[in-house]
């Protein structure tokens, strides 16, 4: 079977992970502070503090900014829903608008612009896929009316905007090492960013609120939460890194294969090409449903039957049950509802071969073209 993501963990790591378990000390310790120091030089430079993942690192940046109840922040429809779930656990209303096309899948600042009001504290965008969103506009928008950025960089580690690392500049930047993403941790993710105050204030939140006054002594300014990454976890980021341009390499290398066979009248609608800046975390193109005879469902039980993985990302957040309670409903975000619909994500990983791609580029020829309406 040919997944559409796997991690590639090498054996140096594994043995370094073994020491690590061996060492006696598992939990957060030296290999969590030399991952941020290495994610830190990695990024300029900037602060940047581990969490046990991006859904936990955007959760507790919202809180650190101060966002919470009568708050609006600002999001794209189409993402992966903990996007808008922190928003929410923040106590903070998620204000919706789609993304620009169905290419870029990035979100519309048209619509950011028009959807900014006096209760305005954030935007919250996604580099979709680890295709960066228009930098200049975010943040001329953000400084204009004074808003924080938290930005879902979830799929965009590696990612360049115009040369610039996502992360090595603009507010806070939270990335994921889910196994699926460019990095792993196994689970695990980190902010980038913040003042002093900031930095501080998003280790207490992953760590119980909990501050030491005394030699025998704690106190609790705040409730905090629970989300420190573990050394075990930290020491496979340590091995994941410095290979991590490598990684995004190989990624360009085989969507520049998938582009080529399907150069001339690809049977899907493929995503916006980007440039060497896009971390490619994931390929997806789109069905062209109203065309074919079968559902996607269908495309994916014949595939899976070929041997070849196909994942969903995403459905349109605001159609599920706990944002319909918000009063948002089908046909508000047609460009997101019609991602959710047709998207369906091929398999791409560095270990991949050129002739998998062939492989998966052939039999998606053949179940298509079999079912043109
Ligand atoms: C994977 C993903 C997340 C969540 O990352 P975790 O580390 O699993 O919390 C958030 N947003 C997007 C766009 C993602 O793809």
């Amino acid at each position: 079977m040919l997944p559409f993501a796997r991690p590639t963990i090498d054996e140096e790591t594994i043995q370094g992970v073994v020491e690590v378990l061996r060492s006696g000390w598992i939990a957060s310790g030296p290999n969590v502070k030399e991952f941020e120091a290495a994610l830190s030089r990695y990024l300029g430079g900037r602060p940047v503090r581990t969490q046990t993942s991006a859904t936990a690192g955007m959760e507790h940046a919202l809180l650190v900014c101060g966002i919470g109840p009568g708050d609006e922040v600002i999001t794209p429809a189409m993402s992966f829903a903990a996007t808008a779930n922190v928003i929410v656990r923040a106590g903070a209303r998620p204000v919706f608008v789609d993304v620009a096309d169905l290419d870029t899948r990035n979100i519309d600042f048209d619509q950011v612009e028009a959807a900014i009001t006096p209760r305005t504290r954030a935007i919250l965008p996604v580099h979709f896929a680890g295709l960066p969103v228009d930098m200049d506009r975010l943040y001329a928008i953000a400084n204009k009316h004074k808003l924080r950025v938290v930005e879902d960089a979830a799929l965009a580690i590696g990612t360049r905007w115009r040369g610039k690392l996502i992360g090595s500049f603009g507010d806070l930047v939270c990335f994921s090492f889910h196994p699926n993403k460019n990095i792993t941790t196994i689970e695990g993710g980190a902010v980038s960013g913040g003042s002093p105050e900031e930095v501080r204030a998003l280790e207490l939140h992953r760590f119980h609120g909990q501050v030491k006054t005394g030699v025998d002594e704690f106190d609790y300014p705040f409730a905090g939460g629970k989300a420190n990454l573990s050394d075990v976890a930290a020491r496979v980021g340590l091995g994941q890194l410095p290979r991590l341009e490598e990684f995004n390499a190989r990624r360009r290398q085989l969507v520049a294969r998938y582009f080529e066979l399907w150069k001339d009248n690809p049977p899907v609608r493929l995503p916006a090409r980007g440039d060497d800046g896009h971390s490619w975390s994931f390929f997806a193109p789109l069905l062209p449903l109203d065309h074919l005879r079968i559902t996607r469902r269908q495309y994916i039980e014949a595939m899976a039957e070929r041997g070849i993985g196909v994942g969903i990302h995403y459905p349109a957040i605001h159609t599920f049950t706990a944002y319909r309670k918000f009063g948002y409903r089908e046909g508000q975000f047609p460009n997101a509802e019609r991602i959710g619909r047709e998207t369906v994500t091929l398999p791409l990983f560095p270990t991949m071969e050129f002739s998998d791609v062939d492989a998966v580029v052939a039999a998606t020829n053949e179940i298509l073209r079999g079912a043109r309406r």
